[in-house]
């Protein structure tokens, strides 16, 4: 056989996939794998969908792609009303894009050129949590807290101003709201030190994602982010590339905790793993200032194509259509009770967090101390493929602190049924056995 050649960091010596059907997938020789993780937490309605395929062959035929400055087109308007609903008309503006980095990007610059429009030109540099992963181009990763991703790059970067985030696990604080309210004080400290006037807005996910093991930030926190930043003049930018369109019981994260953002970025689910397609949300009047001041400098080849936004439609009348945020709520709570009774066979779990269909398990070398396990002996990787073996697909994530230990994360399509949690929980204990 020849090299392969392909150079994406993937894994080594992986099946060669065959055909997927509901939440499973098959590889060539024949093995069944549940899909614990929807492909990269992207394909929300599992597998071989013949609606989503309806609804993008009807697209094809009639045209896949036109241009935004030749023609307008009937999905990319209907997309972006069905957006704006789905945030109950909080934010009244969409961009679309291909991605998540390309939708966090985007969020960056038009809150950049936002300030600029409103006579605050001094204000350039963006506040984000350590932890965290916000997309691999040079902008997404400026405020991605995760320094082996960041060094390579530090020079070509914009680096925002890093905070802690709140760790509801491993803090020695009295209580969790005692160690939030100091997380808080101190987020306020370093942006009063950086100098407020300086800084555009910051910029998190509602629920750790893949970068914390699903670590919950919390009501609490979330709204004295909100506080802060209108406190210091700042917008809140919310990235819900992973957590948005149902991944986690509402269709974003955001409205499980009463707190607005200004802007928003979406994408994974939004496609549901059929077609590459993101957005960015936003308030009315950040979009009308940067208008009226000259237009939006940014855009992409591929935005809001006809046949990206149809898949999309299709996917959110879908989850409309069978109910699947009850669903994600449902099974969630159904898979949160299982992963913990599993947990506590095992001393090496450490914690189990999640809310709707996004779960995370952290893996700890004492859980009592909660000290993680050295580097080189980090589990996630072993877990990830004994539940391979198992017939089972999990997403692995060191946690990207470097102190907080290793975790997995399980987050299967929204439309699994109460018998594939079933399953899904016997194949993992018997990986963890
Ligand atoms: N933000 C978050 C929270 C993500 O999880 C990801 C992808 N894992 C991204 C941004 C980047 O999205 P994409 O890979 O589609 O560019």
């Amino acid at each position: 056989m020849t090299a392969s050649p392909l150079f994406y960091q993937g894994g080594t010596d992986l099946p060669e996939v065959s055909h997927g059907q509901g939440i499973t997938l098959w590889d060539t020789q024949g093995k069944d794998y549940l899909d614990g993780c929807a492909g990269a937490i992207c394909c929300n309605l599992g597998h071989g969908r013949q609606d989503i395929r309806d609804a993008m062959l009807a697209q094809l035929d009639r045209v896949a792609f036109t241009y935004r400055t030749q023609f307008e087109n009937a999905p990319a308007l209907a997309l972006g009303r069905a957006l704006v609903e789905l945030t109950g008309g909080v934010l009244q503006k969409v961009f679309f894009v291909s991605g998540g980095s390309e939708a966090v990007e985007s969020a960056l610059k038009l809150a950049r050129q936002y300030v600029v429009a409103t006579g605050q030109p001094q204000r350039r540099r963006f506040v984000s949590l350590r932890p965290s992963y916000h997309g691999s181009t040079l902008g997404a990763l400026g405020v991605t807290g995760y320094h082996p991703l960041e060094a390579p790059f530090a020079e070509l970067t914009h680096a925002s101003l890093k905070v802690p985030g709140p760790d509801l696990y491993r803090h020695s604080d009295a209580s969790d709201e005692a160690h939030i309210d100091r997380v808080l004080a101190e987020t306020r400290a370093a942006m009063e030190a950086a100098g407020p006037e300086t800084l555009i807005g910051v910029v998190l996910e509602p629920i750790g994602g893949a970068s914390t093991g699903a670590r919950l930030l919390g009501e609490r926190y979330l709204k004295g982010m909100r506080t802060l930043c209108d406190e210091l003049g700042c917008l809140l930018i919310l990235d819900e590339v992973l957590t948005g369109v149902g991944r986690t019981g509402a269709w974003f994260a955001y409205q499980h905790y009463g707190v607005t953002p200004d802007l928003l970025a979406t994408a994974k689910g939004l496609g549901a793993g059929y077609y590459p397609v993101g957005a960015l949300l936003a308030r009315d009047d950040i979009v009308a200032a940067v208008m009226e001041s000259g237009g939006f400098q940014h855009g992409h080849t591929y935005a809001g194509n006809p046949l990206a936004c149809a898949t999309a439609l299709a996917v959110i009348e879908a989850i409309r259509r069978e109910d699947l945020l009850e669903n994600a709520r449902a099974r969630g709570a159904e898979l949160g009770a299982g992963l913990r009774a599993l947990a506590t066979r095992h001393p090496w779990v450490g914690d189990v967090r999640g809310l709707g269909l996004l779960w995370g398990v952290e893996l700890v070398a004492d859980p009592v101390t909660r000290e993680p396990f050295p580097a080189a002996q980090q589990r996630f990787a072993q877990i990830t493929a004994l539940a391979r073996e198992e017939g089972l697909l999990v997403y692995p994530r060191r946690t990207l602190d470097g102190v907080a230990g290793d975790h997995f994360l399980v987050t299967p399509p929204l439309t699994i049924g109460a018998d594939e949690v079933a399953l899904l929980l016997e194949r993992l204990g018997r990986a963890m056995a």
